[in-house]
């Protein structure tokens, strides 16, 4: 673990997803919604490992809002949020999506290996129970989602902050 300016890797890693999909579907287009808490102080994490749930979350959030623009439905815009938050010694990573949600009777599996609802090739189902590994195992943290169908989808990562 190392002290890590956890706002600069939400970012790093917030283009990376953008321009990773951009580069794969010319067609690619979605609002970018920035919110870092700038009294945020270095954290100690793996910051490669933060880096590949922030990744992760981003990737399905695009996936998520891209489907929906896709079901052609009028007057939408994708929109996904990236923000950060310090509450007291808890610093909240929050990925939010205008996708379609998270059908209830999936909800509990979404955490599972191989779980997807991805077409073969389009996803392993490995991104999120590897993500859930890295927050809870890895860091002692929280990986928690919030979702309503037909609205959207907020994952959080809950980490400690040790360091100040
Ligand atoms: P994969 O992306 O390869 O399918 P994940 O573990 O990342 O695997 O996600 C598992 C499943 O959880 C997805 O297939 C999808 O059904 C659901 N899911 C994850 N994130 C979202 C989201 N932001 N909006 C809607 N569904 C989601
Ligand atoms: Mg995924």
């Amino acid at each position: 673990k190392e002290l890590t300016d956890i706002n600069k890797l939400a970012d790093e890693y917030l283009r990376l997803a953008y321009h990773g999909l951009r580069a794969k579907d010319k067609s690619f287009n979605a609002e970018l919604i920035t919110d870092f808490d700038k009294s945020i102080g270095l954290v100690n994490v793996i910051p490669q490992d933060i880096g590949r749930v922030i990744l992760n979350l981003i990737t399905n959030a695009f996936y998520a809002v891209d489907e929906k623009k896709k079901s052609g439905i009028k007057k939408y815009e994708p929109t996904v949020s990236v923000s950060t938050k310090q509450l007291k010694n808890q610093i909240i990573i929050s990925v939010k999506d205008n996708g379609n949600g998270i059908p209830k009777h999936i909800l509990d599996k979404i955490f599972q290996p191989f779980f997807t609802t991805k077409p073969t090739g389009q996803g392993t189902g490995l991104g999120l129970s590897m993500s859930y590994d890295i927050i809870t195992k890895g860091h002692g943290g929280e990986l928690k989602v919030q979702t309503e169908e037909g609205k959207g989808t907020t994952f959080s990562i809950v980490l400690t902050n040790t360091t100040t």
